[in-house]
């Protein structure tokens, strides 16, 4: 059984860019739906899950889509939790080189990044990932799309192109959403980290692994 992770933060934390309202409707309703689906077709499967990147990556194999659509959106959704912060960061020295070496400036990223993510058509997700030689790239996927089906890249950020995302603070601005976002919410220590692991140093971000089912507690 995998668990709903709790958001690093408080509901109200990420405001205004994010209001305590989409929060609680992003996470306690859109990402726990995705973790409780993604839990009854595993049980309805008879699967043991290992990890929710084990259930990801061999789902498109077994042909089941709606599993894979669940378990991809579970850990799509934790790993943006993760790589927000609620105290407005700035990339540190390294990996601010990094990014001057891949667009020229941290500026030129974010409009690489607002231009992708405002361009990208229907639901999906806008990423900085980076490859094995720690080139740094900007990728847009749809739907449930992620990385962890695209095993060359390392997710560093990723911001939710899903009209639940920001629908109820900009409406349909998602270019304003993504410039606002951009210029306030990024953990860039976390990307940093992400960074060093696609390099070879250090694991990279791993879904909470399931938790074994509870047995009731006998009375005493
Ligand atoms: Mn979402």
């Amino acid at each position: 059984m995998f668990t709903l992770p709790k958001l690093p933060y408080a509901y109200d934390a990420l405001e205004p860019v994010i209001s305590e309202r989409t929060m609680k409707f992003h996470h306690d309703k859109h990402h726990a739906t995705y973790v409780r689906t993604t839990n009854e077709l595993l049980e309805k499967a008879g699967t043991t899950a290992k990890s929710l990147e084990a259930v990801i990556r061999s789902a498109p194999e077994g042909g089941d889509k709606k599993l894979f659509n669940n378990a991809a959106q579970a850990w799509n959704h934790a790993f943006f939790w993760a790589a927000m912060t609620a105290e407005p960061e700035k990339p540190d020295g390294g990996l601010a080189k990094t990014i001057d070496k891949a667009f020229g400036g941290l500026e030129a990223l974010k409009a690489a990044f607002v231009k992708a993510g405002a361009e990208h058509f229907g639901s999906g997700w806008v990423w900085l990932a980076a490859d094995r030689s720690g080139a740094l790239h900007v990728r847009a996927t749809h739907d449930a799309d992620d990385t962890v089906v695209h095993p060359e890249l390392t997710p560093l950020l990723v911001c939710d192109l899903w009209e639940h995302a920001y629908y109820l603070d900009h409406q349909n601005d998602r270019k304003g959403f993504l410039e606002d976002w951009f210029g306030r919410l990024p953990h860039w220590e976390f990307a940093g980290y992400q960074l060093a692991a696609a390099r070879g140093e250090g694991q990279p971000w791993l879904h909470p692994a399931p938790e074994a089912e509870q047995t009731h507690a006998r009375a005493r």
